[in-house]
């Protein structure tokens, strides 16, 4: 016999989580069918285990720092396995904690794989339940090339399951994870190498981001191998992994090898074909500003879609959509503009708006630029400086603010109130109107010429 419910959300990551509660309480029967862990990527390979671990790499790095501010730091230990074990016991009480808000919300948590049966149908495991409703929210999965050797790398899933330190490790790919991933590694102590088949990483990130970002990785003596696309992984005699590129050169002697070259949708067995949604190439359900599929009554939404995949994106449209649909607050959707989001590198990039390069591209010579470079404070008293770069995109003659950029100690916590005076359509003046706060970096964002 098949239940009925108002909504099923397929995925209880962040995305279907967000929806389903948020229709909950409007009085929605709801359900949430999840095939792996309640929390999704997020909880548990994504953001939560990361900065968990990113958090290690700062303190590490502060301990590395210690002795400029009179400290006597001799050798200090560093334990992977406890720090392994403290994290996963922290994500396993997450876990705890999403289940135990779908039961406050009486919200019917389904364990298995959801596949289509019609438009109105979900199946797991031989059992069926319908809605009036049903959201797509099952988000992605590493992806990486199939090149000879390939399953000798690990992935960033495979990343949380290390049980060790790698010695010696090469991180191949130029997005969040892969600088991300190099950057905690680094600060842990493995002798790690980013790989990269362009001139630098964060390709789609604003100039000054990027020149800061490889400035940063020379400085920590993190290097990183250009223009070097995989075409063979290989295990060597002596047990290590070598890496052959497409044109002839080798590295070699890792014994970890990460890719993290992206992500693809899970769309695949779904079952969409069944009820003719429309699926792009690559995996992404394109929808439209309302979440809507090629199907009525079927949403997408998060990873799956392929714009913007961060947590706070999936939960953002998974709350507009029940705001709509069952809170009968009608037009709500979710501006996908404006996003702000944070690369957790050393130090951490923050980024909201038009890059440099998107804002000429759209407004040609009415786009002024304004740029800080300085040493933070926290470099005060080291042998061994860094520069943090800033940078405003301003439009028009009353200098609108479209973009505002930053690398820089602190620019991860700084971002978010920027992110609203921009959004807001602050103007330069406004920045500079406002009171710095000293001494701080932050307040180089205010005091820009
Ligand atoms: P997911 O969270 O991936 O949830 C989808 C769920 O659907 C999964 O639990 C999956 O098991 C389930 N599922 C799939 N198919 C089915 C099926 N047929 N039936 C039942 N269940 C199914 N974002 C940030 O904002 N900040 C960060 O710092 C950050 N760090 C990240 C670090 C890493 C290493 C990674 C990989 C991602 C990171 N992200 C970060 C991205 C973030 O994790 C995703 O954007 C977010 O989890 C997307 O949510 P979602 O609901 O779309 O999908
Ligand atoms: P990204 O899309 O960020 O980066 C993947 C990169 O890998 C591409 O940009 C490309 O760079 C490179 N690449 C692609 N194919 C190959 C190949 N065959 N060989 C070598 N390099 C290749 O994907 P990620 O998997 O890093 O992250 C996925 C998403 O998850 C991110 O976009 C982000 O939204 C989210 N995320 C967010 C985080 C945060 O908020 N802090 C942290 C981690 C993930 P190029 O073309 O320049 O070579």
């Amino acid at each position: 016999m098949s239940k009925h419910y108002d909504l099923i959300c397929i995925g209880g990551g962040s995305g279907g989580m967000a929806t389903a509660r948020r229709a909950a309480s409007y009085g929605a029967r709801c359900a949430v069918i999840e095939a792996k862990k309640l929390g999704g990527t997020c909880v548990n390979v994504g953001c939560v285990p990361k900065k968990v671990m990113w958090n290690a790499a700062h303190t590490a790095h502060s301990l590395h720092r210690a002795q400029d501010y009179g400290f006597a730091v001799g050798e200090v230990g560093f334990d992977w396995v406890e720090l392994k074990r403290r994290r996963d016991a922290y994500v396993e009480r997450l876990n705890g904690i999403y289940a135990h808000n779908l039961d406050k919300a009486n919200i019917d948590f389904i364990e298995g794989f959801g596949r289509f049966v019609d438009e109105r149908t979900v199946e797991v495991d031989g059992t069926r339940y319908s809605a009036d409703h049903i959201v797509i929210a099952t988000g992605g999965q590493p992806w990486r090339p199939s090149i000879p050797g390939a399953e000798l790398g690990i992935d960033s899933d495979g990343f949380f399951e290390l049980e060790a330190l790698p010695g010696k490790v090469a991180v191949l790919g130029a997005g969040y994870i892969a600088v991300e991933l190099a950057g905690v590694l680094h600060e842990l102590g493995s002798e790690t190498c980013l790989v990269i088949r362009g001139q630098e990483p964060l390709r789609s990130f604003d100039s000054l981001i990027r020149e800061g970002l490889m400035e940063a990785f020379h400085a920590e003596q993190l290097p990183v191998v250009t223009g070097f696309e995989a075409s063979k992984l290989e295990r060597a005699a002596d047990g290590t992994i070598s890496i052959y590129g497409k044109d002839g050169r080798c590295l070699e002697g890792y014994d970890t090898v990460v890719w993290a070259v992206g992500r693809r949708s899970c769309t695949g067995s779904l079952g969409l074909e069944r009820i003719g949604l429309e699926v792009r190439h690559n995996g992404d359900i394109p929808v439209d500003r309302y979440q809507q599929t090629s199907v009525s009554g079927v949403y997408a939404l998060g990873d799956i879609i392929g714009r913007y995949p961060l947590t706070p994106v999936a939960i953002a449209a998974g709350r507009r959509l029940a705001d709509r649909v069952f809170g009968g607050r009608e037009g709500r959707h979710l501006e996908y503009r404006c996003v702000p989001t944070v690369v957790f590198t050393h130090p951490p990039i923050g980024t909201v708006g038009l890059t440099e390069e998107e804002a000429r591209a759209e407004f040609g010579d009415d786009v002024t630029i304004f740029t800080n470079r300085f040493i933070a404070m926290d470099y005060a008293l080291s042998k061994s400086k860094r520069r943090s770069l800033m940078k405003l995109v301003t439009v028009g003659k009353e200098q609108r603010v479209v973009g505002a950029h930053m690398i820089s100690p602190g620019a991860d916590e700084m971002l978010q109130g920027f992110a609203v005076a921009v959004r807001m359509g602050a103007t330069k003046a406004d920045f500079d109107d406002t009171i710095a706060i000293h001494p701080t970096s932050a307040e180089e964002m205010v005091t820009m010429v």
